[in-house]
């Protein structure tokens, strides 16, 4: 039977209006890509004035520079994960702290991640360090020669807790140095906070005789008993980064920090009965502030050694590159990230008690 001629003609209309619809359902890739991959796959700076967007855990930073391999006082780890990017404050705090570190007796500090050249969500290890405001700090003091590139990557983490116990710190391995250095850390007036192991928290609770006001500052998080965090705020006239609450006045010796030692943290989450599976979730581009689809998209600078940091000790003419070279292929990466021993143990994240 031959279709009414109304119903002929609006058929190419109809098909018309579906495929406008699929159009519009199906956004260009780079809007549903998970923005980790985007901000991953970076390997230099956006060529723009230094500037963090957004938040620690939610953004991306202009303008970084990286801090070189290595310093008179300093090594940076793990080179293959190309995160020694920061906020030009951020890498001269290191520098600095870096110097006050051997002055306290610490050979020198080994670094670990600050963040990716456009800062942005990574494939691995971190919910923070997206803004180039944080940096990982090892508790192994930095041997006495210069570290090969595959040295960097294998040199194991070292525990400060007797996993035999409940939470404590293994005194065969803590030392007075080591309270001096994170409390080193705490004392610069940009440091926001400084993040350690609840047992290191309290090991500092109970033995610390300096200013106890800084103590505060030290804030008890899972993980972070082979390497301490330090973040600092956002750096003056930088509009578009949003800084973190102010931390509780007092030391933190209180119930905020008994609360870890309770069964409360360590629990896991109970399912309930009617739970559907959890999609995967991830960050889009969406999320992220506007400014970072700019940063994103931003030319590169020419070299690395271009934007390497310059500091009083900066000593990039001998930078030391991860076999490679700068564009190491994604296997070998991945290949790191499945080693990473730095992960924390999966442990559930406590609902009353955020990262804070
Ligand atoms: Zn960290």
């Amino acid at each position: 039977m031959p279709l009414p001629s109304k119903l002929t003609r609006l058929i190419p209309c109809l098909m018309a209006a579906g495929l406008a619809l699929t159009a519009l359902a199906a956004p260009s890739a780079a809007e549903d890509q998970p923005a980790k991959e985007l901000f991953g796959a970076k390997r230099l700076p956006a060529k723009m004035a230094a500037s963090p967007y957004g938040s620690y855990a939610k953004g991306c930073i202009a303008g970084a520079v990286a801090i070189p391999t290595d310093g008179p006082a300093w090594q940076a780890m793990r080179l293959s994960r190309n995160r020694r990017w920061g906020h030009p404050q951020m890498i001269a705090l290191l520098e600095e702290f870096s110097q006050d570190a051997q002055k306290l007796g610490w050979p020198g500090l080994l670094l670990g991640d600050i963040s990716q050249p456009r800062g942005g969500p990574m494939l691995s290890g971190h919910a923070s360090h997206q803004v180039g405001l944080d940096a990982d700090i090892w508790f192994t003091p930095m041997p006495d020669h210069r570290l090969s590139a595959q040295e960097r990557e294998k040199l194991p983490f070292t525990s400060m807790l007797d996993k035999s116990k409940f939470l404590t710190v293994d005194s065969r391995r803590w030392t007075a140095t080591h309270a001096r250095l994170v409390m080193k850390a705490a004392s610069y007036p940009q440091v926001d906070r400084v993040f350690v192991n609840p047992a290191i928290k309290k090991k500092l609770c109970d033995t610390w005789q300096g200013d106890r006001a800084l103590l505060g500052k030290v804030r008890p998080i899972y993980g972070h008993d082979e390497h301490f965090h330090i973040r600092i705020k956002c750096p003056e006239g930088a509009a578009g980064c949003k800084p973190q609450a102010r931390v509780p006045a007092g030391d933190g010796c209180d119930a905020s920090l008994a609360w870890w030692f309770t069964k409360e943290p360590w629990a896991k989450p109970k399912p309930k009965k009617d739970d559907k599976p959890v999609k995967p979730w991830y960050l889009t581009m969406a999320n992220l502030p506007k400014a970072c689809g700019t940063v994103l998209a931003s030319a590169s600078p020419a070299s690395e050694q271009e934007v390497t940091y310059q500091g009083n000790g900066g000593v990039s003419s001998t930078a030391l590159a991860f076999s490679g070279g700068g564009d190491t292929p994604a296997s070998s990466i991945e290949a790191v990230i499945a080693n990473d021993t730095a992960l924390p143990a999966i442990v559930p994240i406590p609902i009353p008690r955020p990262f804070q």
